[in-house]
């Protein structure tokens, strides 16, 4: 993965949510290589959040790893108390720029047979925990900073077995325009980044490791492959930048053209 413009988040400081792998593991990368510093996050592979900390120093910039469960509300005190201790003890800073809610999983049923405990989680985590989390980090959040919300280009097109997660996807868009409604006063901006199907460990590694589904995928999409982390982490990383500046509560589908 090359960058040209390696500077321009310079002196930028991001959490990334779920940031162990994946995705978020994509992003924190691409937004240390040009220059960011990064709050990673973990649910249970501290291991591997350590390793993602380890690259981003190797990058030359600063990293700290912190476990949060993102689809449990009432943690979010703990982790606010820990995320202060880190930004004063490695950053001398009580505020950061950029706040990725990117953690999540995939517990895919068709409608007849979801559990309600399957839709529980998955609103927790990837709808009520995001509002929640964001309003326990809006004082630390610089003016003038951003926030990504992940969505999904399921909210687009329908995968069968996914209505549940889906739809929770959709609320978050619409949360994400209600978002920057209500923190443009403050110059925050509010995007969702709707990525198509990318070779994770997401839903078991299902898009990545079982062939059928690896080849119907690269025909359904316009660029006749499957996603990788990097295609997402490059263009968060983009959107980020001043560039993007003006671009605010919009979702941007980063599929390949998947399903068009
Ligand atoms: P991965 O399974 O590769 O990684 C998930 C990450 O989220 C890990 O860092 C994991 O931490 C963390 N995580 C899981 N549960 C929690 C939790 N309860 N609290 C905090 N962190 C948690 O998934 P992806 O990177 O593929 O997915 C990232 C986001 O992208 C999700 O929101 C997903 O819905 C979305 N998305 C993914 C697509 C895909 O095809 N991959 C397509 C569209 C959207 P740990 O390592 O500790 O378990």
């Amino acid at each position: 993965m090359s960058i040209s413009q390696s500077s321009d988040l310079t002196g930028k400081l991001a959490i990334v949510t779920g940031s162990s792998r994946g995705l978020g593991r994509a992003t924190s990368i691409a937004l240390a290589t040009r220059g960011a510093d990064i709050v990673v996050t973990y649910l249970s592979n501290r291991e591997e959040a350590n390793s993602v900390v380890a690259e981003i120093q190797a990058l030359g910039q600063k990293a700290v790893a912190l476990q949060l469960d993102a689809g449990d509300v009432t943690s979010f005190d703990g982790f606010s108390t820990h995320l202060k201790e880190a930004l004063a003890n490695t950053w001398s800073r009580d505020s950061f720029d950029f706040l990725v809610n990117n953690a999540g999983f995939l517990r895919a049923a068709p409608i007849g047979k979801v559990t309600e405990a399957d839709f529980d989680s998955l609103c927790n985590i990837h709808f009520k925990g995001v509002l929640f989390l964001t309003q326990h980090l809006l004082p630390l959040i610089s003016d003038g900073g951003r926030i990504v919300n992940i969505s999904s280009g399921l909210t687009r097109f329908a995968g069968p077995g996914s209505a549940a997660y889906a739809s929770m996807k959709g609320a978050i868009e619409v949360l994400t325009r209600y978002m920057a409604k209500e923190l443009g006063p403050r110059g925050i901006t509010v995007n969702a980044v709707a990525p198509g199907a990318i070779e994770t460990d997401f839903s078991g590694g299902a898009v990545r490791d079982n062939p059928n589904i690896n080849k119907a995928v690269a025909g359904a999409t316009a660029l006749g492959r499957v996603g990788v982390s990097e295609d997402i982490g490059l263009m968060i990383a983009s959107l980020l930048t001043d560039a993007n500046r003006w671009v605010t509560a919009q979702r941007i589908e980063v599929s390949g053209g998947m399903f068009l």
